[in-house]
């Protein structure tokens, strides 16, 4: 068995792992161990690819719009992170109060958000049910994001910069020493000073297999479906993204499919999540009260964890029970829009370099998404 020795061991290869992975990589030796077989086959490989700046709460939406840099430097002409399509808030009647509620709520954020009356929401998006519609909010920044081209932007700097992704890992034997961990895994050991915990849903499961802290994650299950409406409808991929004001639903239209949501968000254990009908049917009658759509076939599904913790923030900083073990969880239903800020600002943390960037120029507070604020 061979001994090597990092900087860094990440555990867990999602958006997080991959995100801190390459930024450390830069000035530091890193390592990615992976449970799985390939890397971001749990959540990262199952999102709805979106990036909304007025979704989550507030120190979320600051750093989704911290983020926006990185998607921007790193897009070519021809390939572009953020395709920007728009999202339009959409409410009934009985929904306008939380329609104004949003929109006072938003106004903190930046002015890229407009009230539509029911006319412009359905030039907007024609395909919606004029009797179920009274209003939206149009939220112009909102864009589609290409989950697999930052995936691999970060990977191919992480390997360009030297690191290792090991997959199909189970970690055996844990011990430390000498200011360093010692992991004894299925195939090989592997030395580092500090260890990332990037699992995920798994945080609190693997955190206890080091003796750090809990957070108390809660992996919540969405699902997703696909449609092709067999009415005639003629689709288009210019529609904004239609978001239930009270988040009961969501849809987008993407290449003559309409790719949907239930916005369910049933309490689960860490696992290989997969759709139930029940909320496929849920999701389905939502969207046909609120379109013109008809459809009878549903020809693709999945499912996936979204992990939050008490207060829906980030949890980042170094563990206060045990020496050298960090956490980078908690990304709930924003992991891939938040990636680039939290993996920098995380890893500045973990190089001793200061965030004066992020609390400056973005109003980040630190201390409302470190690991030791429920103490
Ligand atoms: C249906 C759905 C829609 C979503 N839509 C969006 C969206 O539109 N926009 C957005 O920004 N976000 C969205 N999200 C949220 C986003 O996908 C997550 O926040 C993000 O993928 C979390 O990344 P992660 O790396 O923390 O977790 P994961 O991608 O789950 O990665 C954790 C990894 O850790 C590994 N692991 C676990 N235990 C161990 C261990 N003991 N040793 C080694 N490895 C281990 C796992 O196998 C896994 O690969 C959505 C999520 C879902 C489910």
């Amino acid at each position: 068995m061979k001994n090597k020795y990092y900087d860094v061991i990440v555990l867990g290869s999602g958006m997080a792992g991959i995100s801190i992975a390459a930024e450390l990589s830069k000035e530091l030796s890193v390592c990615i161990l992976e449970k799985e077989k390939f890397p971001s086959y749990h959540s990262t490989g199952r999102s709805f690819a979106f990036y909304i700046e007025s979704y989550g709460n507030e120190i979320v939406r600051k750093l989704t719009t911290a983020s926006k840099n990185f998607f921007l430097e790193y897009s070519k002409s021809d390939s572009k992170i953020l395709n920007q399509r728009g999202v339009a808030h959409i409410a009934k009647k009985k929904q306008m109060g939380k329609l104004k509620s949003v929109y006072n709520d938003l106004l903190k954020i930046n002015n890229n958000f407009d009230i539509l009356d029911k006319q412009k929401t359905l030039n907007l998006l024609p395909c919606l049910n004029s009797d179920n519609l009274e209003a939206s909010i149009y939220d112009h920044n909102a864009s589609d994001i290409d989950v697999n081209l930052l995936y691999s932007i970060y990977s191919k700097l992480f390997k360009s910069n030297q690191g290792k992704l090991v997959t199909d890992i189970s970690i055996e034997k844990i011990s430390y020493s000498n200011n360093s961990w010692n992991l004894i895994t299925n195939n090989d050991q592997y030395r580092g000073k500090i260890i990332i915990n990037a699992t995920g849903s798994w945080a609190d499961e693997v955190g206890s297999k080091f003796n750090a802290q809990k957070i108390n994650i809660v992996p919540k299950k969405r699902t997703v479906f696909c449609f092709k409406p067999n009415n005639n409808i003629s689709l288009s991929n210019d529609w904004p993204v239609a978001v239930d004001i009270e988040e009961e639903f969501y849809f987008k239209c993407e290449n003559e499919t309409i790719l949907a949501s239930p916005a369910d968000e049933t309490i689960s254990l860490p696992h290989d999540a997969q759709p139930d009908e029940i909320d496929i049917a849920i999701g389905a009658e939502r969207i046909l009260n609120a379109t013109k759509f008809k459809f009878h076939n549903i020809f693709n599904k999945w499912a996936g964890l979204r992990s939050f913790v008490k207060d829906n923030s980030p949890v980042i900083g170094f563990d206060k029970k045990i020496d050298n073990f960090f956490w980078l969880a908690g990304q709930g239903g924003y992991g891939i829009q938040i990636a680039p800020s939290l993996a920098k600002i995380a890893s500045n943390i973990i190089m001793k370099k200061s965030n004066e960037f992020f609390i400056k120029n973005h109003n980040i507070n630190i201390d409302l998404i470190d690991v030791n604020r429920f103490n």
